[in-house]
C-alpha cells in the first residue's frame, strides 16, 4: 500500500474557492487537476473517504484510459495482460493471446486512485479527506456556491465539479437521469503462488446465463480480483451467477480479502451534465460505456473536461460575470467525445444480450473479430469505431434479424434512481 503523506491535508485560512471538486476517484482527481493546470486560483478537493480508499472495481485499464493519464503519471501497475480466455457460461473455453501485450493493465484502485490525487495535489490542488459533502446551495448565478459537509462546516466556491460517484449527490441536484443501472458484485481473493501463476498475465471473461451480464477474474499478483456484472433488477440471478462463478473456478475455498457490490449507471441521451456553476463528471454524470461498463476512461476524460471548464468559470466568477457558455461548453464536449461512444455500447450490449454466442464465437474462433476486440482492450479503436468497422457490420448481418414484435430485453429506466 502507498501511504498518503502527511502533506495532502492542508486547513484553508478563507473558504471561498475557485474550484471545489467533490470526490476523489479518477474523474474528481483529474478535475481538480486539469482546473488547477488551467490557472483555477484556489482548488479543493474533497473526498469523505481516507486515502487510500476501497474501490469495488475491476481496475482494468484499456488503452484509451492510460491515454487520458496526466502526463508523466507513473501507473502503479499490479500486472500486465496479453491473454484472455473466453468462456461461455463457464464451457466452450478458448484462450486468445496477443504478442503486442499490454491489452489491459490491471491496477489496485486504492493505489491508482491515491497516485492521481497526488498528481493532482502536486498540480497545486488542496486534498481534504474526511469531508463528505451533505449539500448544495447555489442562490444566484454570479455568487458563489455553498457546499455544507457532514461535520456540519461548509465551503463555498465560485465553481463546483461532482465527482462522487453512481450514488452522486451532486448528480441527483444537477438532475442527471439514468437508463441503465446494473449491479456489479467482485470479491478480492488471496491465492497461493501456484494458482497465482496459472493467471499470471492472463484475464477470464466469461459471457453470462443473464442477458447482458458477464463476469471476469483480474489477477493482480498473490490476489484475484472475481467479478460478475448485470442488469440491477436481476439480484438474485446475478448473486447466483456471482456464486457459481467462483466456485467452478475452484476459488470458493480461499481467503476473500474483500466481498462487496456496487451498483453502476449509464445516463439516458441528453440528461443534463451541468446545474448553473455545478458541472458533474464520471459516475455521478452516468458516464459510462454501457456495454463493458467500462468506466474509468470516461471518469478520466469527463473529468479533465470538467475541470477545465470549472477554471473559465471561476475566472469570470471573479470579474463578477456570469458562466457565459462554459456549461454549455461543457456539455458539448462530453456530447462530442463520449455521446457516440455511450450510443454504440448501447447498441453493443443490445446485440449482445440477444446473442451472447454469437459474440463468443466470432471472438474465439474469427481472427479479425479477435484483432477488433484487442484493438479495443489496447484504445486502437472505441466502441463507436467497433461498430461502423465494415468488418464488423460484415459479421453482424450474419445475425438472425429480431422478430418485430419482440419485447426489448433489457427494460429501460425501470431501475433507475
Ligand atoms: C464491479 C465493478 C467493476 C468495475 N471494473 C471496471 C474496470 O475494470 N475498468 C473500468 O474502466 N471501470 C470499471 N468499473 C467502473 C469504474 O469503477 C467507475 O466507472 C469509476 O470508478 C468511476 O470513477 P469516478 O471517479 O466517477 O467515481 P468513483 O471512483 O466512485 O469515485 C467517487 C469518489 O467520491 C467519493 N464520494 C462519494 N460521495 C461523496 C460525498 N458526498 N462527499 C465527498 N466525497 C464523496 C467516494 O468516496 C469516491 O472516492 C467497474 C465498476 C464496478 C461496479
Amino acid at each position: 500500500m502507498i501511504e498518503a503523506p502527511k502533506d495532502l491535508s492542508e486547513t484553508a485560512e478563507s473558504d471561498l474557492w475557485d474550484v471545489v471538486v467533490v470526490g476523489a476517484g479518477p474523474a474528481g482527481a483529474n478535475a481538480a487537476r486539469s482546473a488547477a493546470e488551467a490557472g483555477a486560483g484556489r482548488v479543493l478537493l474533497l473526498e469523505k473517504a481516507e486515502l487510500p480508499r476501497y474501490k469495488t472495481c475491476g481496475g482494468g485499464l484499456i488503452g484509451y484510459s492510460r491515454r487520458a493519464l496526466p502526463e508523466g503519471f507513473d501507473v502503479p501497475v499490479r500486472q500486465r495482460i496479453d491473454a484472455i480466455t473466453f468462456t461461455h457460461d463457464g464451457a466452450k473455453e478458448r484462450t486468445r493471446r496477443d504478442k503486442a501485450g499490454d491489452l489491459l493493465v490491471l491496477v489496485n484502485r486504492a493505489e491508482f486512485d491515491l497516485a492521481l490525487a497526488k498528481a493532482a495535489v502536486d498540480a497545486g490542488a488542496v486534498l481534504r479527506t474526511g469531508a463528505s459533502v451533505s449539500m448544495v446551495d447555489q442562490p444566484s448565478s454570479t455568487g458563489p456556491v455553498t457546499l455544507n459537509l457532514a461535520d456540519g462546516t461548509s465551503v463555498r466556491a465560485r465553481a463546483v465539479v461532482g465527482a462522487d460517484g453512481s450514488a452522486s449527490r451532486i448528480g441527483r441536484y444537477v438532475g442527471v437521469r439514468c437508463e441503465q443501472v446494473d449491479l456489479g458484485l467482485e470479491a478480492e481473493i488471496q491465492v497461493p503462488p501456484a494458482v497465482a501463476g496459472e493467471w499470471a498475465h492472463r484475464v477470464l471473461v466469461d459471457w453470462g446465463p443473464l442477458p447482458g451480464s458477464y463476469g471476469w477474474v483480474f489477477p493482480k499478483g498473490d490476489v484475484l480480483t472475481v467479478g460478475v456484472i448485470s442488469a440491477r433488477g436481476e439480484g438474485e440471478g446475478t448473486r447466483k451467477y456471482y456464486r457459481d462463478f467462483i466456485k467452478r473456478l475452484g476459488l470458493e475455498s480461499f481467503p476473500t480479502v474483500s466481498d462487496s457490490g456496487h451498483l453502476t449507471r449509464c445516463r439516458e441521451a441528453g440528461s443534463p451534465l451541468s446545474r448553473g456553476r455545478v458541472l458533474v463528471a464520471g459516475d455521478a454524470a452516468g458516464l459510462l460505456e454501457p456495454w463493458t461498463r467500462e468506466g474509468i476512461s470516461f471518469a478520466l476524460r469527463s473529468g479533465a473536461l470538467a475541470g477545465h471548464s470549472a477554471a473559465e468559470l471561476a475566472r469570470r466568477a471573479r470579474v463578477g460575470q456570469d458562466g457565459g457558455s462554459a456549461d454549455a461548453g461543457y456539455t458539448a464536449a462530453v456530447e462530442h467525445l463520449l455521446g457516440p461512444e455511450m450510443q454504440a455500447g448501447r447498441s453493443m450490449l443490445a446485440l449482445f444480450e440477444r446473442h451472447p454466442a454469437f459474440f463468443h464465437r466470432v471472438v474465439t474462433r474469427i481472427p479479425v473479430a479477435w484483432r477488433m476486440f484487442a484493438d479495443f482492450c489496447r484504445g486502437r479503436t472505441s466502441p463507436a469505431r467497433l461498430i461502423r468497422n465494415p468488418v464488423a457490420q460484415g459479421l453482424l448481418r450474419t445475425l438472425p434479424k429480431p422478430a418485430a414484435e419482440e419485447p426489448a430485453v433489457r427494460q429501460v429506466g425501470a431501475d433507475a434512481g
